[in-house]
């Protein structure tokens, strides 16, 4: 008899993005939803092994289905394997979900896996009985190792099979199907802020022909737009251009979106990318000071060529998205000011303004315990010295994210930003008295999206 394996990423009122930030999970204020590209491709390998019945709750997109609908949903159910992807902002719920779940099924070999359970991962050994494993790997390269026997590396891995879970609901803020794909893992540079670097830890590429091929299935799917998830598209320069040109040979029509280092562009590439569909480039400038910057290993392009990269692609129609970091320890009213400056120099298409996260973790020799991570807040509660405080750096992250957008529109920066912050704002304090009381978050969270304050 095949065993039964239950893939979960849980779904608390507040849309996190679970794969991102090294996954260690980004709550995202925005209504987008992105699938979790490692859980699924876990549960691809588990699938194609055909020695398991495997299913996938995606709650998130199976119509944002509360922790008391979806205990509900398994209740009369038992699986051999439960493997639950944890995030950092919810991970007082997820223990609790799953401290449930062990009721529920006393047998079961339950399992999580995330950044952040990797992170607690010397407490949860001690503290959570109720949890039989703490995958400390990417859950997929685990899940390679586990069905075959043999160590894998990402290259090794099956392209995600979406039709394990209710792909249609992955969708832009404009409606439109967006799925995600990964070409390469890791990332050569060694920024010190970077959660990524925790997580990841080679830097490695697929061929084009089988990203290409997963990128004919995900159109057959119906996709508008594909993201590629990659950390640095761009990284190595010979072999995103044998990508682009397979694209470009192939046939292949959608719109593209990529994350990348802008500086590692050139006009050349842009027209190359922009003739393989290219629609939007994420970038990351980070800060205005160049010595801070340095302090942190992160070396960013000259700003004058960086400028001349984006009004280039501008130009050409490819919009720019680029992400910019306030309070750093070391950082003044001024040099945040010299970052907002920046931004509006370099005027992209879009912008975003994220809060300074200390993503230092000593986990070899340090037992974090749950309390690291904040409800809800895409920041932990570990003290270090930094010159603005956590409410001056939100006002400042907030004020910059407001103005850019009036630049625009006022009606864009009321509905986008304000709005936005301040619904977010009370949400947040609302649910986390509930992250040990699930069923009474679970009533909670649907006040509050009759309200509107979640889920608009
Ligand atoms: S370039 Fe981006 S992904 Fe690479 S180390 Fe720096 S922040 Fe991380």
């Amino acid at each position: 008899m095949k065993k039964r394996v239950l893939f979960l990423r849980p779904y608390y009122g507040f849309n996190v993005h679970t794969d991102a930030h090294g996954e260690l999970g980004m709550k995202l204020d925005k209504h987008d939803i992105y699938p979790d590209l490692t859980l699924l491709t876990a549960a691809t390998v588990f699938v194609e092994s055909k020695e398991y019945e495997v299913r996938v709750i995606d709650a998130i997109a199976q119509e944002r289905m509360l922790p008391d609908e979806l205990l509900k949903k398994i209740e009369n159910d038992t699986f051999d394997i439960v493997i639950v992807k944890a995030a950092g902002s919810t991970i007082h719920s997820d223990l609790t979900l799953i401290r449930t779940i062990r009721e529920m099924m006393p047998q079961a070999d339950i399992k999580i896996c995330g950044l952040a359970a990797k992170i607690l991962k010397k407490w949860l050994d001690k503290n959570a009985s109720y949890i039989n494993e703490v995958i400390t790997e990417p859950v997929d390269e685990y899940a390679y190792e586990y069905v075959t026997g043999k160590k894998g590396s990402f290259v090794d891995l099956p392209m995600p099979d979406y039709t394990l879970v209710d792909y249609k609901s992955y969708r832009d803020a404009k409606k439109g199907l967006r799925l995600t794909i990964i070409g390469s893992r890791g990332c050569p540079m060694s920024c010190m802020y970077c959660p990524y670097k925790q997580y990841y830890e080679a830097y490695e590429q697929r061929e084009a022909k089988q990203i290409v091929a997963e990128m004919k299935k995900l159109i057959k799917l119906g996709a508008d737009e594909i993201q590629f998830r990659d950390q640095y598209f761009s990284a190595n320069k010979e072999k995103t251009r044998e990508l682009l040109e397979t694209i470009i040979k192939e046939g292949i029509k959608t719109k593209i979106v990529c994350e990348t280092r802008l500086e590692s562009l050139d006009e050349d590439m842009l027209l190359l990318m922009k003739k393989a569909g290219v629609s939007m480039i994420c970038f990351g400038v980070e800060s205005g000071d160049d010595m801070l910057l340095y302090n942190y290993n992160s070396v960013k392009g000259v700003t004058k060529r960086v400028k001349e990269l984006v009004d280039f692609a501008q130009g050409i129609g490819i919009e720019t998205m680029a992400f910019y970091i306030i309070g750093f320890p070391e950082e003044t009213w001024d040099m945040a000011k010299s970052t907002y400056e920046l931004a509006e120099f370099l005027d992209t298409t879009y912008v975003h303004f994220n809060e300074y996260e200390h993503c230092h973790f000593d986990i070899d020799n340090t037992e974090y315990t749950p309390d690291l991570f904040l409800p809800f807040e895409n920041r932990t509660s570990m003290e270090y010295p930094s010159i603005l405080d956590v409410d001056e750096i939100q006002y400042l992250v907030y004020l910059f994210e407001i103005r850019y957008a009036m630049r625009t529109s006022y009606e864009a920066a009321y509905r986008d930003c304000y709005k936005v912050f301040y619904d977010n704002r009370r949400a947040v304090e609302k649910l986390s008295h509930f992250v040990d009381d699930l069923y009474h978050l679970s009533e909670c969270a649907r006040e509050l999206r009759e309200e509107g304050w979640i889920d608009a």
